[in-house]
């Protein structure tokens, strides 16, 4: 990836120490940005994709941070240690996630909370220190969310989830038209099935793979790093024009698959 785009760009991604938000660590600094990665979890693996950027950008300056996003002074300490570092932020990429499936006459409420408080509140908390600090800047700034094709796609047992993501669509576009006049663009990447871990449940197990894929459209789960460009794109001057959209990345899922037969016209 020999691309200039962030070149002395100061980048923070939530939930960047696995899967997609890994991913698009890695493909900011491969593209020369200083990127603060953000876990909750597993100081180890952070550091693994620390040293990832690292050898991607040795020019840049990459470090990690601990924050649970659902909590807001653990948030705003984030961005403390991320601005004592950097001095300046330019984009937002607000990719923390995750699901708890159960049939929804079940679902506990610690688990809808704890997943619509990681999702929906925690994204806002993240969006709203960032706002909060490119007004204070006057300069431009941009934040991508890492959405769902289940913001558009019902998902049944996974309600708080699909919840969250819905909101999400919502949250993109008010954010975005709040700032626009401000230089500040707010756009989400929409996901299809990708491979990572939180989708464990079915990436190892050959049978149950090939049953998601047969829903896709182009026939397969996409990769990290075809999402990462996605957020790269969004995040870039080149979407300077663009500011409150979910552009989905999903191969297909999101054209009504079941339509590829004729089945409504008796065709
Ligand atoms: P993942 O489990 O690897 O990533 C989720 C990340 O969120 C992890 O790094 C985790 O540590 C972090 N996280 C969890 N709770 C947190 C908290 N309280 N504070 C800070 N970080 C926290 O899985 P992934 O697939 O890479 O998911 C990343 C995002 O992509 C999620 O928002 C998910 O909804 C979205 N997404 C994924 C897919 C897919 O098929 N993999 C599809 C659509 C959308």
């Amino acid at each position: 990836m020999q691309s200039t785009r962030f070149v002395g760009k100061n980048v923070l991604i939530t939930g960047a120490s696995s899967g997609i938000g890994e991913a698009i660590a890695i493909r900011f600094a491969q593209e020369g940005a200083n990127v603060a990665i953000n876990y909750h979890s597993g100081a180890d693996r952070a550091e693994a994709v620390r040293a990832k950027c690292a050898e991607a950008n040795p020019k840049g300056k990459m470090i990690t941070v601990k924050a649970d996003v659902a909590d807001e002074q653990d948030v705003i300490n984030m961005y403390a240690a991320t601005l004592k570092e950097f001095g300046t932020l330019d984009v937002l990429i607000n990719n923390s996630g995750i699901q708890k499936p159960a049939a929804s006459d079940k679902v506990e409420m610690a688990d809808y909370d704890k997943v619509i408080g990681v999702n929906l509140r925690g994204a806002f908390i993240c969006a709203r220190e960032a706002i909060k600090h490119f007004l204070s800047r006057g300069a431009k700034g941009s934040i991508v969310f890492n959405s769902s094709v289940h913001e558009i796609i019902p998902k049944p047992k996974y309600v708080p989830y699909s919840i969250s993501k819905g909101g999400m669509e919502n949250m993109t576009k008010s954010l975005a038209l709040e700032y626009a006049d401000k230089g500040i663009r707010v756009n989400a990447c929409g996901p299809g099935a990708i491979v990572t871990p939180i989708n464990m449940a079915w990436i190892n197990d050959p049978k149950a793979k090939s049953e998601v894929e047969s829903h896709i459209p182009m026939g397969r789960a996409g990769t990290s790093e075809e999402i990462a460009g996605v957020f790269a794109f969004l995040a870039s001057d080149e979407a300077s024009y663009i500011t409150g959209q979910t552009l989905f990345a999903c191969g297909g899922l999101t054209l009504y698959p079941e339509f590829r037969v004729a089945w409504s016209s008796g065709e």
